[in-house]
């Protein structure tokens, strides 16, 4: 965790992913976001709103097809009619002009026969009557047109002293090219009208839409993207006249309730994750401690070596005094001077892994922080003759940027434990530390020929106050755990095929 208070807003989330994943301070934003932005600072237009015009889109395939449909019906019925308007035309001369037609021709009375022809042009529809006699004799009235017609024939017949005579054959002649003609143009009115009031409907409805909806989802987007200037910290609140409650209210309802659980509930885990980060870091001092409760013993050893050094040369030194030897006196001071940084640097790396301190990260190559690390726990492994083999190639060069003190105190539990694993086995007890590039990461395992994790407690090894050892704590495995999770990276274990325990820990490669 970084020390920067987090405010209270209810876009807490956003500002949490901006903390942990650009920690050089710019938030980078998504052209999406830019393009989102972009729309809320403007009024709402038509153009730029894709739901207006799928509506808009909506309506006009939907009015189409209502149009074609119910214009189609509509010709259908017309037609249907026009054609029973034609068959009556042709029923009125059949029943009304027929008879007296016969009688006409049987008295041979042309100009009557003319006059009841041209009566019967007169009817709807009705465009040519031919008359064609058995003498041979032909009338016709009125003009036929090349195509669409319709042809009714009556034959003419007279009964005399019950003797029928045939005296010919009446044609009547019915237009329906008008009838088609009418059609297109009812089709024409009926289409245009249907159009017109679809384009009304339309802009109606874009009218309802942006004055109910368009305006308002501009306002939200404008509000979730922060472009209008407001408080974060206030709810969203739409600028709406009119006391009924609708979906949009419940919406933005919902989204404040929301927001506002959200708030509370980062807060509470940035307080529970702030008291946790608290604890481990007392716990871990409290470990770091007990490590070095537990290595005294050594230190005051490593520290002897230097310090019985110190004491020789300096007899050394008043010999080479007293025989005014003074070149050599001059490098064994030299040499006095390094045994004494020497201790003082022993000392400095105790303190500084035991002081409480804040946490620190830096770069460091991965073969600088096990050779340091073994350099500080190789005394107690001397003193139970365990042998501590460092393996590393090309990782050496690599360079991860960790907390040094915590990872370090990470190595130092795994190593202690391994030791403890191996101190009642017959030699050779044998640790390796070996550094490996895993996928753009440096795993580092350490190895030992020991008994191996015990079954029962494999679960819940990093489980906290979980122990195998009399005077064991249990809280070394958790606390690396959590140290190793901290800096991105995972701990793991696992017995060996040919006995005894692997731990590893993956680190990611400092970029620079
Ligand atoms: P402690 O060392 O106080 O027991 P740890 O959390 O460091 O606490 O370790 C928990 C347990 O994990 C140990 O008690 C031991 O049973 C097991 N363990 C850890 N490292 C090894 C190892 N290298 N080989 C076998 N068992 C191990």
């Amino acid at each position: 965790m970084s020390g920067r208070e987090l405010p209270t807003s209810p876009h807490l989330y956003h500002i949490q992913t901006y903390e942990f994943g650009y920690p050089s301070g710019k938030m980078k934003l998504s052209s999406a976001y830019w393009s989102k932005l972009h729309l809320a600072r403007k009024r709402w237009s038509f153009r730029d709103s894709r739901l207006a015009r799928r509506l808009v889109m909506a309506i006009v395939l939907f009015s189409s097809l209502l149009t074609v449909t119910f214009t189609g019906a509509q010709l259908y019925l017309q037609y249907r009619l026009d054609l029973q308007n034609v068959d009556q035309s042709a029923q009125i001369i059949r029943d009304s002009w027929l008879a007296s037609l016969t009688e006409s021709i049987w008295d041979y009375d042309t100009d009557l026969i003319e006059m009841q022809l041209n009566g019967m042009i007169n009817l709807p529809f009705i465009m040519q009557i031919q008359l064609k006699l058995s003498d041979g004799q032909y009338f016709a009235v009125g003009h036929p047109s090349a195509d669409d017609t319709l042809l009714f024939k009556f034959p003419l017949q007279h009964v005399q002293a019950g003797k029928m005579h045939a005296l010919g054959a009446l044609t009547v002649v019915a237009d329906t090219a008008r009838i088609h003609q009418d059609l297109i143009r009812y089709a024409l009115t009926i289409l245009v009208s249907n159009l017109i009031k679809a384009a009304l409907v339309v802009i109606f409805m874009l009218f309802i839409f942006q004055l109910l909806l368009g305006q308002h989802l501009i306002q939200i987007v404008a509000y979730l993207t922060g472009s209008d200037g407001h408080d974060p910290r206030q709810p969203m609140r739409l600028h709406r006249h009119g006391k009924d409650r609708d979906e949009l209210d419940d919406l933005v309802n919902a989204y404040n309730d929301m927001s506002q659980r959200l708030t509370e509930e980062n807060q509470r885990r940035l307080e529970e994750s702030e008291q946790r980060s608290a604890m481990q870091q007392q716990l871990a001092r409290m470990d770091r401690q007990v490590t070095m409760g537990e290595m005294a013993t050594s230190l005051a050893h490593e520290l002897n070596q230097p310090l019985a050094s110190i004491t020789g040369y300096a007899d050394i030194c008043r010999r080479f005094l007293s025989q005014q030897e003074m070149a050599k006196l001059d490098r064994t001071l030299e040499k006095i001077s390094n045994e004494a940084l020497r201790a003082s640097e022993i000392i400095r790396r105790t303190r500084e892994f035991v002081r409480s301190r804040k946490t620190a990260r830096e770069n460091i190559r991965v073969y600088d922080l096990l050779e340091t690390t073994l350099a500080i726990i190789q005394h107690s492994a001397d003193q139970v003759n365990v042998e501590l083999r460092l393996e590393v190639d090309a990782t050496a060069d690599e360079v991860v940027y960790i907390d040094k003190i915590q990872i370090q105190q990470v190595l130092i539990n795994l190593l202690k434990n391994a030791m403890d694993a191996l101190v009642s086995l017959p030699e050779p007890r044998l640790i390796r530390v070996r550094a490996v590039m895993e996928q753009e990461r440096v795993r580092i395992q350490v190895i030992d020929n020991g008994s191996g994790i015990d079954p029962q407690v494999m679960e819940t090894l990093f489980s906290p106050f979980v122990t195998t050892k009399d005077d064991g704590m249990g809280i070394g495995l958790a606390i690396s755990r959590a140290i190793v999770e901290a800096h991105h990276g995972q701990l793991r274990a696992d017995n060996q095929p040919d006995g005894g325990a692997c731990f590893e820990l993956d680190l990611a490669i400092s970029c620079e």
